[in-house]
């Protein structure tokens, strides 16, 4: 696929994005004992094990990650009233308001063998009250005689019951179907990404040092044996070897083919640099180190930030960077880099050679934070902890409580938290910086947002 000096001249990357939506949430209710756990356990296909009932320690609001028929959602188990709380019908009314508060849909399950019971009713009443779609789960039909005894449950006034055994799994395709069907914006699972070399955005304003970069893993003469070639204005990528690797360069006509300095106004230079890294999973904004960061150089970075890739920056012509410099740069970056200290940074120079063998290690890493993936039930015992120790300051005799949270993606990672409240702006970033202190994600920037209950 190379010719003999390394390049390989690329199309257009085909952008498979993705981007998607919130993962919805599924709420588990119903009294203490007709299988709420078990089919949870059912639905995620036991694939992470429901926590066992503890006497006196409420399994309420416990997150699954979930999927049927290649989409993607959370369950939550929220656990049973207590057979003999002292007020019941407090219990059953709070039960019921947090699974509305915080699903996309309710499942109500029922035994079918008992039939529904009063305590079945009152929180019918409560569930009706809401706009969340509800589905009757008549839960224990093990045969076909429980099943047809089932139908009777269409008195609960919630339309048709799907009678299921969770023990045995009868029913419980139809039932994933339904709540499918309930669920039309569930994200689709991301296929893992195609193998193929990962895609670099290598972008900065001119004369940072950005041929200078590329030719020190191209070899000399290869841009000057370019820049008589053809047209330079077509995007066209390049494949490199950089640390043993090859990678997939984003845009590098600009730079493998420009002749003198001019390559278009700045406005056209700070699209393309847009759309390089657009294309991109990570970019390198490259910095001169021997000048102030300036107001181009934040562009670019928050081009990067905004559009949710990987970042690792370089300060390159290190070589120029004596004493003086390096105390003046070390204030700006406290100053200038303040709201991205999660940026790999290096300091390296393209003209020496100096630390140009650590970009390969810093693009690996900032990729691997991009992809992560926290398990549910991690981040959620890590969530607990957290708001325990430093709960939501208290704002007009209220603190609004986090209920709990799920990651809805990757690249980046992108969080939801479901609270009862929206969240102080000072306290979401704690969040952020405690997650971040948590999981790492060095090298990657991290989307939270919060779904306060409605
Ligand atoms: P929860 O309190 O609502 O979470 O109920 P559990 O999931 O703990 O189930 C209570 C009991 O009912 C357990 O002994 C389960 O094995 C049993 N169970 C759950 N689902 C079924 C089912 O479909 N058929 C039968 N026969 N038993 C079930
Ligand atoms: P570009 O516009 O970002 O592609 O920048 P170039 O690679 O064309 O470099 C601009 C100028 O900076 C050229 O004169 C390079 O020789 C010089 N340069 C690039 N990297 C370094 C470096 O690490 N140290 C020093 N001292 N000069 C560099």
């Amino acid at each position: 696929m190379t010719d003999d000096d390394g390049w390989v001249e690329l199309r257009e990357p085909d952008l498979d994005e993705e981007q998607t939506g919130p993962v919805p949430v599924v709420a588990v209710v119903g009294r203490p004992n007709v299988g709420k756990s078990t089919l949870v356990n059912r639905i995620i296909g036991r694939r992470q094990a429901v926590v066992e009932d503890v006497p006196g320690v409420t399994r309420d609001r416990v997150p699954y990650d979930a999927q049927w028929a290649g989409r993607q959602f959370t369950v939550v188990d929220t656990g049973g009233w207590e057979p003999d709380a002292k007020d019941r019908a407090a219990a059953i009314a709070a039960q019921a308001e947090t699974a509305v508060a915080t699903a996309d849909v309710v499942l109500f399950v029922v035994d079918a063998v008992v039939g529904s019971t009063d305590v079945d009713e009152a929180a019918v009443r409560m569930l009706r009250r809401s706009a969340k779609p509800v589905i009757l789960v008549a839960n224990k039909a093990d045969n076909a005689a429980v099943e047809v005894e089932a139908t009777s449950l269409w008195s609960l006034g919630l339309g048709e019951p799907f009678a299921v055994s969770a023990l045995h799994g009868r029913g419980s395709g139809e039932l994933l179907d339904a709540i499918m069907e309930a669920l039309p914006e569930a994200p689709k699972i991301v296929e893992d990404r195609p193998r193929g070399p990962r895609r670099v955005a290598l972008v900065g304003r001119p004369n940072v040092g950005k041929s200078s970069l590329l030719n020190r893993f191209s070899g000399e003469e290869r841009a000057v044996v370019d820049s008589v070639a053809g047209t330079t204005v077509d995007p066209v990528d390049s494949l490199v070897r950089i640390g043993g690797e090859t990678w997939h360069l984003v845009d590098t006509a600009g730079l493998r083919k420009r002749v003198g300095k001019a390559s278009g106004t700045e406005y056209y230079a700070s699209l393309r640099t847009a759309s390089a890294i657009e294309a991109a999973e990570v970019a390198v904004v490259l910095l001169d180190a021997s000048e102030p960061i300036s107001e181009q150089d934040q562009r670019i970075l928050s081009m990067v930030t905004e559009t949710g890739r990987a970042l690792v920056i370089a300060f390159n012509k290190w070589d120029l960077v004596d004493g003086d410099r390096r105390y003046y740069l070390d204030k700006e970056i406290e100053r200038e880099l303040r709201r991205i200290p999660w940026a790999i940074r290096l300091n390296l120079s393209a003209m020496t050679g100096r630390a140009v063998d650590k970009l390969a290690p810093a693009l690996r890493k900032a990729l691997a934070s991009w992809e992560t993936r926290v398990p549910t039930a991690q981040l959620n015992s890590w969530l607990t902890a957290l708001v325990q120790a430093t709960p939501h300051p208290v704002r007009g005799g209220r603190a609004p409580k986090i209920l709990f949270a799920t990651q809805a993606g990757t690249c980046p990672p992108r969080f939801v938290l479901f609270t009862t409240a929206p969240l102080d702006a000072g306290y979401q970033r704690f969040v952020e910086r405690k997650l971040r202190e948590e999981f790492g994600f060095e090298g990657s920037p991290v989307e939270i947002s919060v779904r306060p209950r409605k």
